[in-house]
């Protein structure tokens, strides 16, 4: 595979939503591009007028900055070959359409909506797929110009050549050769002028230098098309790397009724970003070595296109969700505190709290940051709990042992002065009196965590709690919990 000013691009269509087959698309894209030094190119494919949706542009570049993959040009920032939204760039596919009849490699087809029916419906009843037959192909020059000097509404055709074979090479299948006649006479331009996606790819790559072409493998049989049209203009073909499917199953692809194949779904699950990409990532190619966690720069080292796949990904959400906890426990504290503050601050206001202890205990406990709101949930208020609470078969603790551990570690506590209420000094006040008492740690260690949380999971232990809850707040609640036991 050539290497050398290498330019890649991500062409999605603006539908609304980012499908996480298409970011995985991006992620190569971009990956391949910047491992050789090359360009990354964004172009926006909004020919297809009629699925139009508001704001489906800025999905798009949100979900491409938020995952890090930056594009060297694009609509927004521009480059030496925009514009870079396709139905800015109408006039040149009109241009071009015509340039190829002139050719000879295209014609004007004015079969009417009606009769397209008629012939699909035909056809249908035949047991054949529905496809064009080149009624106009052979329209004398004359019958055309009149016709279009009439203003009758037209489409422009591909004029595939009706024998030979058409071969072309895509760097993970090899040469894939396909007998002309299994090809349609493609719409390169629709009634209304716009190009369809068929034909606007073709010209767009060409005209923005793309160099290799990173997509779905739903496009692996149109290729040999799009192969006749560069050859039809005398343009060079671009390096392809088809990519296969992402599937639910080995019979399913994995769409959107099953409510998790956008990008925005996960992140609503409360997926890492850096995950998901790492995760989509092995959808479809394996590293070369054990390790399977890498963040995008890891990615763009160990990306090599011999370990992507031929055969479908079978998405693993039990995976994704291992991969999502081993990335939380590996990022650093301020970059795990960044990403759970904005869950933690739905359940707990609270100022006064010791964050980074609580930010400490929840980042080894971890595996959706969703989970986050319900572990933080007895900050603010202390829960009503029952003395229940205490019993614990395995520490042998009961409501009655509750009420001696409490009693006994109260005074301890109260005797740290506000200022040395650190995890460390609560560690070794509480230790000590654990020790004096000759009893296991949980006997004291857990009366004391249900008396701060009143729940009975809790991210961190009760040492813990008492630093992340404060002095005062601590020993309300240890005494609001001997008073119960009382
Ligand atoms: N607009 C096409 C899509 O969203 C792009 C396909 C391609 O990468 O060429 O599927």
């Amino acid at each position: 595979m050539k290497t050398e000013n290498i330019r890649t691009r991500f062409a999605p269509s603006p539908t609304g939503f980012m499908h996480i087959g298409n970011l995985r698309t991006a992620l190569y894209t971009y990956i391949i591009a910047k491992k050789y030094g090359g360009k990354f190119i964004l172009r926006i494919e909004d020919t297809d007028q009629g699925r139009f949706v508001e704001g489906a542009t800025d999905v798009i570049y949100n979900t491409l900055r938020a995952c890090g993959l930056n594009w060297d040009e694009g609509p927004d920032i521009g480059g030496p070959v925009g514009p870079y939204i396709q139905s800015e760039r109408m006039g040149i596919f009109k241009e071009y359409a015509e340039k190829l009849v002139e050719m000879g490699h295209a014609y004007y087809c004015f079969c009417t909506k009606e009769r397209m029916e008629q012939l699909h419906a035909e056809q249908q009843a035949q047991g054949m797929t529905p496809a064009y037959d080149r009624h106009c192909r052979d329209l004398p020059k004359e019958e055309t110009e009149k016709l279009l000097a009439a203003g009758t509404p037209y489409v422009i055709r591909q004029k595939i050549p009706l024998d030979g074979t058409t071969t072309f090479h895509d760097e993970l299948y090899g040469d894939i050769t396909v007998p002309n006649a299994d090809l349609d006479d493609q719409i390169l331009l629709k009634a209304d002028g716009m190009p369809t996606y068929n034909f606007a790819n073709v010209v767009d790559d060409h005209l923005m230098g793309i160099t290799h072409v990173i997509r779905g493998n739903e496009y692996l049989s149109s290729t040999p098309k799009y192969n006749l049209l560069y050859e039809a203009f005398g343009w060079e073909v671009p390096t392809y790397i088809h990519v296969e499917r992402i599937m639910r199953d080995a019979n399913h692809k994995l769409s959107k009724r099953d409510g998790d194949a956008y990008f925005g779904d996960f992140v609503e699950k409360g997926y890492y970003i850096p995950a998901i990409l790492n995760y989509i990532a092995l959808l479809g190619w394996a590293p070369k070595g054990e390790n399977e966690i890498f963040t995008l720069d890891e990615l763009i080292k160990e990306f090599d296109i011999s370990g992507l796949s031929k055969s479908p990904a079978i998405f693993d959400p039990v995976k994704m969700k291992a991969i999502n906890g081993e990335w939380l426990r590996k990022i650093s504290h301020e970059e795990f505190k960044a990403a759970a503050l904005p869950y933690i601050r739905q359940t707990c206001k609270r100022e006064d709290i010791n964050m980074d202890v609580l930010v400490n205990a929840l980042q080894p406990r971890t595996e959706l940051l969703t989970e986050i709101p319900e572990k933080t949930d007895f900050i603010d208020e202390l829960p009503e709990y029952d003395t229940e609470l205490f019993f614990n078969k395995k520490m042998k603790t009961t409501p009655e042992t509750a009420l001696s551990a409490l009693n006994a570690v109260l005074p301890v506590l109260e005797d740290i002065p506000e200022s040395d209420w650190t995890e460390e000094k609560l560690h070794e006040a509480v230790f000590a009196e654990i020790e004096r008492l000759g009893v296991k740690n949980g006997w004291v260690l857990l009366p004391m965590r249900a008396a701060l949380s009143g729940k009975a999971l809790t991210p961190g232990g009760g040492i813990e709690l008492a630093a992340i809850l404060g002095k005062s707040d601590s020993i309300s609640r240890i005494k609001k919990a001997v008073e119960k036991l009382s």
